[in-house]
């Protein structure tokens, strides 16, 4: 399947459509899932085209892992979690469903499941308020 210029993150790389914006460099945008599957639910993007990690340039990937090692512990900081599950998806067979790479940070609360996926699209003032807390300790550190 050919690289989608009008998938949903490509949109937002383009301003066209908002996000709670976490991060942001040359090669990466970070944000908060919309729909999270525990509170501070994170998606780190490549500002590449790619469809998946095996489009991605070897230089764009490091890039990107090195976003998600600096940042996925501050986020489970952030938000008082124990520990962070981080996931990547690659074709639909294997749960993609935005076909742009990006990296899911999930920070885990010991004996806390997850909550179910796409399940339920979370309150946007909600949202607002924990990117604020995310923000903060990344500006503090
Ligand atoms: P994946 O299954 O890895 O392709 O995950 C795509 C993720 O994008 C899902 O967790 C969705 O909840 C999330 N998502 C879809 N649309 C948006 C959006 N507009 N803003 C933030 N996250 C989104």
């Amino acid at each position: 399947m050919p690289y989608d210029p009008d998938n949903i993150f490509a949109k937002m790389l383009r301003g066209e459509i908002p996000c709670n914006k976490l991060y942001e460099d040359d090669d990466t945008l970070v944000f908060l899932d919309i729909m999270p599957r525990s509170d501070g639910h994170t998606l780190i993007i490549t500002k590449e085209q790619a469809e998946s990690l095996f489009e991605a340039s070897p230089g764009g990937l490091a890039k990107l892992m090195a976003v998600v090692q600096t940042l996925a512990p501050k986020i489970r900081d952030a938000v008082g979690a124990d520990g962070v599950l981080i996931a990547q998806f690659n074709g639909a067979a294997a749960g993609q469903t935005v076909f742009h790479l990006h990296v899911h940070i999930i920070p885990r609360k010991e004996g806390e499941p997850l909550r179910p996926e796409g399940a339920q699209r979370a309150d946007q003032t909600v949202l607002a308020a924990t990117a604020e807390k995310i923000r903060a300790k990344l500006a503090g550190d």
